[in-house]
């Protein structure tokens, strides 16, 4: 537990050093399975500057929501942590990030279409947004996990964006493809709009993608 506990602190100081989510915006979680005890992840505290952080600070919740009172809080978004966890059984970690280029395009409340084919490094020929609730709610959750649907990733509206891998490493560069195709397209935007790829041309990106990760 504590390599996966500094594994943690390392990609949450990587939040601030990449300005993919700087100051104490974002979080970020890994989740753990346990031999004949309850599932669960470990998640960043609410409050505590990520450079400060240390294995202590990291909380466990289980997949049925509970945690340690006693201790720090966890972030207060921990709960749509706990439901992609319920909901996707192949994520294993989650980066969610206020990354700028990713919340600005967020406030217009629109899906990324295919302008690029790197929008199918989310899994899928367009990249969604989950409908606005206040941070922290189950609702929000619900819009979360819509929005996830056959993706890796997605905007979450005026608010920022959510990736999950296998692993820490891997949500982390999805994160990071993200913020980058979105600072594409909001660039793209600003001389009209642009040529969209088809479904099928999405389609052959797609199935090379796949054979990739393979
Ligand atoms: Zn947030």
């Amino acid at each position: 537990m504590i390599e996966l506990k500094k594994n943690i602190i390392k990609f949450a100081q990587h939040l601030n050093t990449t300005n993919l989510s700087p100051l104490r915006s974002g979080n970020l979680s890994i989740r753990v399975r346990l031999k004949n005890k309850t599932d669960g992840f470990l998640i960043t505290p609410s409050g505590v500057r990520y450079e400060l952080l240390s294995p202590k600070n990291i909380i466990f919740i289980s997949l049925k929501g509970e945690y340690d009172k006693k201790g720090l809080e966890p972030s207060s978004e921990w709960k749509f942590h706990q439901d992609i966890y319920l909901n996707k059984k192949d994520c294993n970690a989650i980066v969610h990030a206020h990354s700028v280029n990713a919340a600005a395009l967020s406030t217009h409340r629109i899906n990324i279409p295919a302008f690029h084919y790197m929008v199918a490094v989310a899994g899928g020929e367009n990249i969604r947004y989950a409908d606005y609730e206040t941070f922290g709610t189950r609702k929000l959750s619900i819009n979360i996990i819509k929005a996830l649907k056959n993706r890796d990733a997605c905007l979450i509206a005026n608010h920022g964006q959510v990736s999950c891998g296998s692993s820490l490493s891997e949500a982390f560069e999805l994160a990071e493809e993200l913020e980058n195709i979105c600072k594409q397209y909001l660039l793209a935007r600003q001389i009209g709009k642009p040529k969209i790829l088809s479904p099928n041309q999405m389609k052959k990106v797609l199935l090379k993608f796949k054979n990739y990760k393979k």
